[in-house]
């Protein structure tokens, strides 16, 4: 019931934002380099995807990309079924591509972080890792790095 522990729920989720700003984005290069080549595949559609991963408090580690099934790739939009993504699938963020850049967030993907996780990225054209930017739930940019 409870009351209370949702707003100790809402309090931790502020605090891991904000701790976000300090923490370091990892990105196995696989699941990150399958994104951007599905992006350039699926050109000029949108492509999206979303990263599994760790975060231990220090860092966040991007090991796997999760294609949803049943996506909906359009030219300007992407979508997909959140009740076919696995209860277990531990998403820690999105990937989308921008067909037509830039790569910074829309006021829709802004309502899409917000409820999808800490990291999300975004690639435009070429969609290279320089091409691709890492933003917070809020929309903030934020550094991450290939490992
Ligand atoms: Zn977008």
């Amino acid at each position: 019931m409870t009351h209370g522990t949702s707003e100790i729920g809402e309090r931790k989720t502020k605090e891991d934002l904000k701790r976000l700003v300090e923490t370091k984005v990892l990105v196995k290069s696989r699941p990150l380099l399958t994104a951007l080549q599905a992006s350039k595949n699926i050109f000029p559609d949108e492509f999206i995807g979303l990263f599994r991963g760790k975060w231990n408090g220090e860092a966040i580690t991007i090991e796997e990309l999760i294609i949803p099934p049943l996506s909906d790739y359009g030219n300007g939009f992407s979508s997909y079924a959140p009740w076919f993504i696995p209860p277990n699938t531990n998403s820690i963020g999105s990937f989308h591509s921008h067909p037509q850049g830039p790569a910074r967030p829309s006021r829709q993907d802004l309502q899409h972080f917000a409820s999808n996780g800490p990291v999300h990225f975004i690639a435009a054209p070429p969609f290279t890792i320089k091409s691709t930017a890492c933003f917070d739930a809020k929309g903030k940019k934020i550094g991450f790095e290939m490992k």
